[in-house]
C-alpha cells in the first residue's frame, strides 16, 4: 500500500497535480486498504504530494478506518455530527500549504454534494479529474493483482462449467439467474452482475435478466462476474438449447476469431486502440460489423470496468500488468447475439487468458445436460 501510495505521488508530480481529493470509492479502499461506504457523511482522503495523507472521517466511522489500518497510511480526522467536514477540509489544506491556486484532482466518484462545496470554499484552485492521476497508477497491475485476478477469472470459469445444469427450457431468465447467483457465491466473495439474455434478448448487449421463458433453439448470451478478494471477474460465454437460430453457426466462427485477434493484439507496445481494430476488423471483413455495437472492451481490477478502455480513440500504450476485457459480439436486432469475453493481462511473454473455458458456443439440452 506504501508503495501505491509512493507511485501515486509520482504520478502526481509528473501530471502536476498538488493534491488528491478521495471520497469513498474503490480508489480509497485500493490506495489505503478502508473500504468507507459512500453515504451523506464526508469521508475524504487529502493526498498532498508532499505531506502526510489525512483522512477527513465522519467520527462514528474513526474506529473503523483505524481498525482497517488506515491509520498507517493517513492522520485520522474525525469530524463531529455538529461540525462541518468542509471547515475541517479548509483548515487541512492550510496545514498543508496547499495554494490558492493549486491544481486538485478530485476523484471520479466524489458526489457533488461534497464537491460543489469544496468548489464554495476554494475558488481559485485548479480542479482537474482524478483519474487522470490515478489511472496511471491503477491500470498497471502489480503480481499480487494479476494472481487476484487470474483467481477470479478461474473462479467464473467454474461457474460457465455448470450453466448447462440450470439453463432448463421452460424456466425464465430470472430464475436461472438466481441460481447462478447461488453458484458465483460458492466460487465468490459478492456476485456482481448477471445477464441471462436468451433469444431475440440477446441482440441488447447489457440486458436486464427478465421474465422471458427458455424456449427449445434459443442462442443465449450468459455474462457474469462477482469478486473474489477485492478482484473482479467478468466472462460472457454462449450457448445454444437444441439447434441453433439461423445464421448464428454462420456467423458464430468469425466471432471467435474476432475475440482471438483482439486478445493477440493485446500485446505491450501496442495502443490500447490497436486491440479494438483487431477485433472489428475481423467482423467488418465478414459482414458483421454493423452488428458489433460497443467498444471491444474496459480495464478492469477492484473495478469491473476501469481504465484502459479498449476504444477507438485511445492511444494510450499498453503495458505489462495492464488486464481488461476482449469482449467482441455480433447483435441481431430482434433475432438474437452472441459474445465472447476474456480478461486479458499484458505482459512481456505475451497476453495471458484469465480465462480458458471453450469459445465455441456450448449446446445444453434444456433439460440440465450437455448435448
Ligand atoms: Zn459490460
Ligand atoms: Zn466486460
Ligand atoms: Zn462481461
Amino acid at each position: 500500500m506504501t508503495d501505491r501510495l509512493d507511485q501515486t505521488r509520482a504520478a502526481m508530480r509528473r501530471e502536476g497535480v498538488d493534491a488528491l481529493f478521495i471520497g469513498a470509492s474503490t480508489d480509497l479502499r485500493w490506495l489505503i486498504g478502508y473500504n468507507a461506504h459512500a453515504m451523506e457523511r464526508l469521508t475524504l482522503l487529502v493526498l498532498p504530494v508532499d505531506g502526510r495523507p489525512q483522512l477527513v472521517v465522519p467520527g462514528l466511522e474513526a474506529s473503523s478506518a483505524v481498525a482497517a489500518g488506515a491509520d498507517a497510511h493517513a492522520d485520522i480526522r474525525p469530524w463531529t455530527e455538529t461540525q462541518d467536514p468542509i471547515t475541517l477540509v479548509r483548515t487541512i489544506a492550510k496545514e498543508l500549504h496547499l495554494d490558492e491556486d493549486a491544481t486538485i484532482g478530485v476523484q471520479d466518484h466524489l458526489a457533488s454534494v461534497f464537491l460543489l462545496r469544496l468548489q464554495g470554499v476554494f475558488p481559485d484552485v485548479d480542479w482537474v479529474v482524478g483519474s487522470d492521476v490515478l489511472r496511471l497508477v491503477r491500470q498497471v497491475k502489480g503480481p499480487d493483482e494479476v494472481a487476484a485476478l487470474r483467481a477470479a477469472g478461474a473462479a467464473i470459469d467454474r461457474v460457465h462449467a455448470r450453466i448447462h445444469e440450470v439453463l432448463r427450457i421452460g424456466r425464465t431468465e430470472a430464475e436461472v439467474g438466481r441460481d447462478i447467483k447461488a453458484m458465483i457465491l460458492e466460487e465468490h466473495d459478492t456476485a456482481e452482475f448477471i445477464i441471462v439474455a436468451s433469444g431475440p434478448n440477446g441482440s441488447s448487449p447489457h440486458h436486464e435478466t427478465g421474465s422471458r421463458v427458455i424456449e427449445d433453439g434459443d442462442a443465449v448470451v450468459v455474462d457474469i462476474g462477482g469478486t473474489k478478494d477485492g478482484y473482479c471477474s467478468d466472462c460472457t460465454r454462449n450457448y445454444v438449447v437444441g439447434a441453433p437460430p439461423e445464421g448464428y453457426a454462420e456467423m458464430y466462427p468469425h466471432l471467435i476469431r474476432s475475440q482471438d485477434e483482439g486478445v493477440r493484439a493485446g500485446v505491450v507496445g501496442n495502443q490500447a486502440q490497436d486491440v479494438d481494430r483487431a477485433s472489428r476488423r475481423v467482423l467488418d471483413d465478414a459482414g458483421f460489423g454493423e452488428w458489433f455495437t460497443h467498444r471491444t472492451g474496459h480495464g478492469i481490477g477492484v473495478d469491473v470496468h476501469e481504465h484502459p478502455y479498449m476504444v477507438e480513440g485511445n492511444t494510450d500504450t499498453l503495458e505489462a500488468g495492464m488486464a481488461f476485457s476482449v469482449e467482441p459480439g455480433v447483435y441481431i436486432p430482434g433475432k438474437w447475439g452472441a459474445r465472447i469475453e476474456d480478461i486479458v493481462v499484458a505482459s512481456a511473454d505475451g497476453p495471458i487468458r484469465c480465462n480458458n473455458n471453450t469459445h465455441e458456443y456450448v449446446v445444453v439440452d434444456g433439460h440440465g445436460n450437455l448435448a
